[in-house]
């Protein structure tokens, strides 16, 4: 029977230790780390996900705001507060929180973002960086999937990791920060030929597909790592994308869905808009 991967835990853990640094921070800078948040339209998942994650930020001293736009904003509406966030030395952090209405191109956004801002790190400067292997600012969600990986103890250094999706959320960034930790990655998608092939090989198994179950006991390796990042409602009840009651019998580590990615992801938001401030802080300090 596979271990929990208990991200509430972890995440928990890693809020406290933001909590302890921003606190650090603002004593010896003076200055507290905001997060802005963009939503646009009506999207009810979206505003629970920017409440939950401004309540978050609230509970370790990050002062956040968000900015509500209608759903039938332009594109040029919604680049415009970009520009102003992006120019206002009290903001550190900018969120837009997606999917935002069909209008708006989520690309115009990531490009025009101040790089030093961007808390979810899809600017083609930050994701730029990844992909040569000098991460800065890097999405939240494969922050917190290595984060989960590393409480297992388990190496990564010539392992084989085999990441489900190759989203740039997600999928993408998750397999540079793996290759990163000198695993040997394969990265397989909507295309893939005989994908449990693929996956019956893997020592690391992260799954961000958005399918219901997709991944079944025969096709994980006894004893791997299985990260489960999708969250699907099924019935009116949210499940990952791992049938998670077969794969605990086989895996040897298996995160839950609720409690496992999901919180992760916050916590790295955290971390993220704490790092942007010191970032521009030291941008902004005088050379000696
Ligand atoms: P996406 O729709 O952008 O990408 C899905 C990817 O899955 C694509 O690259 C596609 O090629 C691939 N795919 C589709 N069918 C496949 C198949 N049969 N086999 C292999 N690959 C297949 O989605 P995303 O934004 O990467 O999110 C993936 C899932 O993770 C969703 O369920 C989403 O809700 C969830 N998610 C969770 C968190 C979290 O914090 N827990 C964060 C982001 C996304």
């Amino acid at each position: 029977m596979a271990h929990l991967l208990d991200g509430q835990h972890l995440a928990a853990r890693v809020e406290q230790e933001v909590r302890e640094r921003v606190e650090a921070f603002v004593r010896a800078r003076g200055v507290t780390p905001c997060l802005a948040a963009i939503l646009v339209g009506n999207n009810p998942a979206s505003a629970v996900y920017v409440r939950n994650k401004t309540r978050a930020a609230g509970r370790v001293g990050i002062r956040s705001e968000t900015f509500h736009l209608p759903e039938e904003s332009t594109q040029a509406e919604v680049l415009e507060l970009v520009e102003r966030l992006n120019a206002r030395r009290d903001v550190h952090g900018i969120l837009p929180q997606m999917p935002m209405p069909p209008q708006i191109d989520p690309e115009a956004i990531f490009e025009r973002l101040d790089p030093r801002k961007d808390v979810d790190g899809l600017s083609p400067y930050n994701a730029g960086r990844l992909a040569l292997g000098r991460p800065q600012l890097v999405p939240c969600t494969p922050l917190g999937i290595l984060a989960l990986i590393r409480q297992t103890g388990v190496s990564l250094v010539g392992k084989h990791a085999v990441v489900l999706g190759r989203s740039s959320l997600v999928g993408k960034p998750t397999a540079l920060l793996l290759l990163g930790e000198h695993a040997t990655v394969t990265l397989c998608h909507s295309r893939t030929e005989n994908l449990a092939e693929h996956t019956r090989r893997a020592d690391v198994l992260v799954v961000a597909v958005g399918r219901p179950r997709l991944v079944t006991a025969e096709m994980v390796k006894p004893g791997a790592v299985v990260i489960d990042v999708g969250i699907n409602r099924v019935d009116g009840r949210l499940v990952g994308d791992v049938d998670f009651e077969s794969v605990r019998e086989v895996a040897g580590w298996i995160t839950p869905v609720p409690g496992g990615v999901g919180p992760m992801t916050i916590a790295m938001l955290l971390q993220n808009t704490l790092q942007a401030a010191q970032i521009q802080v030291a941008a902004d300090a005088p050379v000696p």
